[in-house]
């Protein structure tokens, strides 16, 4: 009997527990409510690709590397319950409204499918050491493009909104819906991507911590399991950002922005 009672405590407490899409929303709209106050009165977030505020309903949880990739992991990897699929993937929410661009729907299904259509594949391919050995131009920059787009978005849910609204992310924003040809003025350091073969040992520490991250000047280095990129960075997203002060050390001054091209 008491065996029956606590299994439906269990239950219960299941039920009460926020869903990771909860989870994500209350902790993406926290980090955002210190540059726009109001985000959290308004029931809204802003998307970290297309920069749009929008409501809970256009949002959902996006697995940073693919589903596809995390399904291939290692079976004792898979089994381990240190690392479900959600941590080794990691996960960050990306909206799912229509995208328009001068009037016209150019993608129905957000920022969300967006990145699952354009860059899944091409990095799916790197973690699981698939890369074909005679690459078209067309797809070394699709390796590319789709590095810096899963290593900004690493970057967004590892130090948040900062990173999303200093200059660099602007830059990075524009990337993403750019899955083939290189921004005008992205630097040449940027341009390049470094892998190796996929890891295999179930007690990789890559596994339950799968993104690495270490700063340069003005960029940072991101690793993202098998691979690495340089990521264009405007100022450090670990120096506080200050607020209240009207003269403030250069390197504390901050303009968030806001801009987006997408209605
Ligand atoms: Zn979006």
């Amino acid at each position: 009997m008491s065996g029956t009672l606590i299994e439906a405590d269990t239950a219960i407490a299941d039920i009460d527990r926020p869903s990771l899409k909860e989870q994500l929303w209350q902790k993406m709209q926290a980090d955002l409510a210190k540059f726009v106050p109001d985000v959290v009165e308004r029931n809204r977030l802003m998307c970290c690709a297309c920069g749009r505020f929008l409501p809970p309903e256009h949002f959902d949880v996006d697995h940073m590397i693919s589903q596809r990739a995390i399904k291939r992991d290692p079976i004792e990897v898979r089994e381990n319950p240190a690392t479900p699929a959600n941590v080794r993937a990691g996960t960050i929410l990306l909206c799912t409204k229509p995208l328009h661009y001068r009037g016209a729907r150019f993608y129905s299904n957000g920022c969300n499918s967006w990145k699952g259509k354009n860059f899944d594949g091409p990095m799916t391919q790197i973690f699981t050491g698939r890369v074909g050995q005679h690459r078209n131009k067309h797809g070394q920059n699709a390796l590319i493009i789709g590095g810096l787009a899963l290593a900004y978005l690493a970057m967004v849910a590892k130090f948040g909104y900062v990173v999303t609204l200093m200059q660099s992310g602007l830059v990075l924003r524009e990337q993403f819906f750019n899955p083939s040809r290189f921004r005008n003025g992205l630097g040449t350091k940027f341009k390049a991507i470094f892998f190796g073969q996929p890891h295999t040992d179930p007690d990789d520490p890559i596994w339950a911590n799968p993104f690495r991250f270490e700063f340069d000047e003005q960029s940072c280095l991101v690793t993202v399991r098998n691979f690495v990129i340089y990521l264009p960075l405007s100022r450090d997203p670990r120096v506080p950002i200050a607020r209240h002060l009207k003269l403030v050390p250069r390197r504390h001054a901050f303009r968030p922005n806001f801009d987006i091209w997408f209605t």
